[in-house]
């Protein structure tokens, strides 16, 4: 068969895994102009891969699946693996009695952390691999807008060229092409009520050091008065705060890197928002809300403000001693309470403060908090359809490095199935 396949990233590379060596023709339309320069995600920044049941995407896939994706992306660094930081979250049991007694719900799972700097070797030896196979072809530079079908043939941007299958794994960056197609399919849409927002919280690395070194990534969720859920996310030792841009507004983010390291720990602090009907737009919500705070930045550039003058609900105009690592170009001091609705606000600081029960520190009025920092969930789609398979963040199965390979690979073996 003729295969497309729409973006090259975590979950195409488990795709190829399982394919390179196949009978099957396989084209792959990346819109960046090479592997390195996509837009910002898991396989070009930081690279934490971690095992666990408990997050990451709502596949089936076993820990003896993850683990396997795990190896092969770390059989793939240029760096001994006694080189590469590992964590186990929540893996000793007094720590997670001392989290679970204060009202959280700590998420068990364990990590290895591969940074952004020796990524680039990851994603270059990978793709060396894959240049090898004949049935293998990348067209760089090439974004795909428009999908066509006739009769049993897809076309893709109007071309003359048709395939078999097209597989699309555009990733979250990817999330306007496929609501191009909804319209068409809307049949494939299973759910769409998820939004979570949130803040990247930032503090020295000191107040956390303990839970850096035992853990890597310490992952706790906290159901709020509220009714909300906040949770942890992405924590980065040592590690830069940084932009992430979309087509019309930008959010924030985090990273850390093997050799260069910060003297702050950043995370992200995220509030899970389910909506009901008639609600059905969650990236619409989330949307406004980055747009909000970017009119309010004067531009595409973070708020910045100390959790003091967070609590205050006081613009920043100064900062105290947590030096931040976003670059000063990229923020301005201001008010997220401006931007941040209400409930959720209240829902951030209780976790916060409650947090602080336990680790002494974090609710210091000179650690900052950077706005917004949202995470949309793709439409979560059906693979129903004959010609046209989602894989990766795009179906809205998965949310992670570890569980976008292991879809793409699950997609693969399916289709080697098919001649
Ligand atoms: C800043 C950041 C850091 C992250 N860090 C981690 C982490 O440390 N660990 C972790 O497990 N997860 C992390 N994630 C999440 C992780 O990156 C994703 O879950 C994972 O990469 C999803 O894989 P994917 O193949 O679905 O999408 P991606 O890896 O995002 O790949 C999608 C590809 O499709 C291309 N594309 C999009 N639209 C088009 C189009 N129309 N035409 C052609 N090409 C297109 C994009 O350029 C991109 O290369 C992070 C995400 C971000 C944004």
């Amino acid at each position: 068969m003729k295969l497309a396949v729409i973006g090259f990233g975590a979950a195409t590379i488990g795709l190829l895994r399982a394919l390179h060596n196949s009978a099957h023709e396989i084209h792959i339309f990346e819109q960046a102009v090479d592997i390195y320069s996509s837009s910002v995600s898991g396989i070009r920044a930081d690279g934490k891969l971690f095992v666990s049941s408990g997050m990451g995407g709502e596949l089936e896939l076993s820990l003896e699946q993850q683990q396997e994706v795990v190896e092969y992306y770390l059989s793939k660094a240029n760096v001994e693996r006694s080189r590469i930081e590992y964590g186990n979250s929540f893996g000793n049991k007094g720590s997670f009695k001392k989290f679970y007694e204060r009202g959280f719900e700590p998420v068990l799972s364990e990590y290895w952390h591969i940074g952004t700097d020796e990524l680039k070797n990851v994603l270059s030896n990978i793709y060396a691999e894959f240049l090898e196979f004949s049935n293998v072809h990348f067209h760089f530079s090439s974004q795909i807008r428009d999908i066509s079908e006739k009769e049993d043939k897809i076309f893709l941007n109007g071309s003359q060229e048709g395939f078999d299958r097209l597989i699309i794994a555009a990733g979250r960056t990817g999330h306007k092409l496929v609501n191009n197609l909804i319209p068409r399919h809307p049949h494939l849409v299973l759910e769409n009520t998820k939004v979570d927002l949130g803040i990247r919280f930032e503090l020295p690395n000191h107040i956390v050091e303990h839970l850096n070194k035992e853990m890597y990534e310490f992952k706790i969720r906290l159901r709020t008065e509220t009714g909300y859920t906040v949770r942890t996310f992405c924590n980065n030792p040592a590690g830069f705060v940084v932009l992430e841009k979309y087509d019309d507004f930008v959010t924030v983010n985090g990273h850390s890197k093997l050799q260069d390291k910060s003297d702050n720990t950043n995370f992200a602090l995220l509030v899970s928002h389910t909506f009901t009907e008639p609600f059905n737009n969650p990236v619409g919500y989330g949307s406004y809300i980055a747009k909000l705070a970017n009119i309010l930045a004067g531009g595409e550039k973070a708020i910045l403000q100390t959790y003091g003058d967070f609590k205050r609900t006081k613009r920043s105009k100064h900062l105290g001693r947590v030096k931040p690592t976003l670059s000063s170009d990229n923020y301005i001091l201001g008010d997220l309470n401006l931007a941040i609705p209400g409930k959720t606000r209240q829902a951030l600081t209780e976790f916060i403060e409650t947090l602080d029960e336990i680790v002494p520190g974090v609710a210091y009025s000179d650690n900052l908090m950077y706005g917004m920092e949202i995470k949309f969930y793709s439409n979560k789609l059906s693979n129903e359809h004959p010609l046209i398979k989602f894989i990766g963040d795009c179906s809205g199965w998965t949310r992670s490095i570890t569980y976008a390979t292991g879809h793409g690979m699950q997609l693969g073996k399916e289709l080697l199935e098919e001649k």
